[in-house]
């Protein structure tokens, strides 16, 4: 079963310290999410894989209809940016993994840019991608980095396969799954092997000024970034930093630092490109009858080592350097 949960990429604990006036509005979209159902459109012959629409800065989604697969750019920086990430992260679950849209039926998929005024998130509310222009000071457009845009896509792929609970340590694999093939999105777009990537998540969403690389850092969970807005980074590197909390669906942006790096580690291990080698052992563990929604961390990893073969004891090892052994 679906959790209805809004998936976020930017943590509540960021918001509170920088849109405080959002936390209210978020708790509403969050509550109209739970309540559901939201039917999401079924592939029509003929329909386009994507359309980009624009909120033009209000709350009113999907907007207007700006650009759909097969048309030319827009002119509209965000438009644009959502119309590349999405084709790239359409193609990666085609071409590599067989997977044809997020429904694995060629759902289209909606997106709505320019939405709100100043909104410092992108999400993926159940039927679509909906994202920020930013703050402007501290966060900008959360079209720009593509792997944001398959960090979201990729809840939408999850919640129709293992369906992770979205709290705890199903909720932080839930998470790290986005990470994984958000990063997988970039390193192909970028034509990269595993030990060329940089393994930063959000690349480019900061404004010049603030203390920090990306968002999130896969290969040193926790050193993304440090400055006086924002905080440090408070991602687990392993479970010696499990985070026991209430907040934030119980540390799912925290704890899934320990998934992250297992990942990177098995990718680095394997070698090649992370979306070939780690990937497509990660995606048949998240497709496989090993994985449902109240799968932990140790049994998502065991789920990774059965679909290993002759990798099996490299990501055996990835696991069991960030403390989770595989039962
Ligand atoms: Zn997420």
């Amino acid at each position: 079963m679906t959790s209805r949960v809004l998936c976020q990429f930017i943590p509540p604990y960021l918001i509170e310290r920088l849109q405080p006036h959002l936390v209210a509005t978020d708790r509403a979209l969050r509550a109209r999410r739970e309540a559901g159902p939201h039917p999401v459109p079924q592939a029509a012959a003929g329909a386009p894989a994507w359309a980009v629409h624009t909120c033009h800065n209000t709350a009113d989604l999907p907007g207007d209809l700006v650009r759909s697969a097969g048309q030319p750019a827009s002119g509209d920086d965000a438009v644009d940016e959502a119309a590349s990430g999405i084709t790239a992260t359409l193609d990666l679950y085609r071409e590599v993994y067989d997977r044809s849209s997020f429904d694995g039926k060629g759902a289209p998929v909606s997106l709505s840019v320019h939405y709100e005024q100043g909104y410092d998130n992108a999400y993926w509310d159940g039927t679509q991608l909906v994202f920020g222009d930013g703050d402007g000071t501290v966060f900008g457009r959360f079209t720009k980095p593509v792997d944001v845009l398959g960090h979201e896509l990729t809840h939408a792929v999850t919640e129709r396969t293992a369906a992770l609970t979205y709290s705890g340590q199903s909720g932080a694999l839930n998470e790290s799954i986005s990470d994984v093939f958000g990063s997988c999105v970039k390193q192909r777009l970028l034509g990269q092997s595993a030990d060329q990537a940089d393994w930063l998540i959000g690349v480019g969403l900061f404004l010049p000024g603030v203390q920090g690389r990306a968002l999130r850092d896969m290969a040193h969970p926790g050193t993304a970034y440090d400055d006086p807005r924002l905080g440090k980074d408070p991602q687990a590197p392993d479970m010696g930093g499990y985070v026991d909390t209430d907040d934030d669906n119980g540390g799912v942006h925290t704890n899934s630092g320990i998934p992250n790096r297992a990942f990177y580690l098995a990718a680095t291990a394997i070698g090649g490109s992370s979306w070939a080698g780690a990937g497509a052992i990660w995606y048949a563990a998240l497709t496989g009858r090993d994985v449902s929604a109240d799968t932990d961390f140790a049994g998502f990893a065991a789920a990774t080592v059965a679909a290993a073969g002759d990798h099996a004891d490299a990501v055996r090892t990835a696991w069991s350097t960030v403390g989770v052994e595989p039962s």
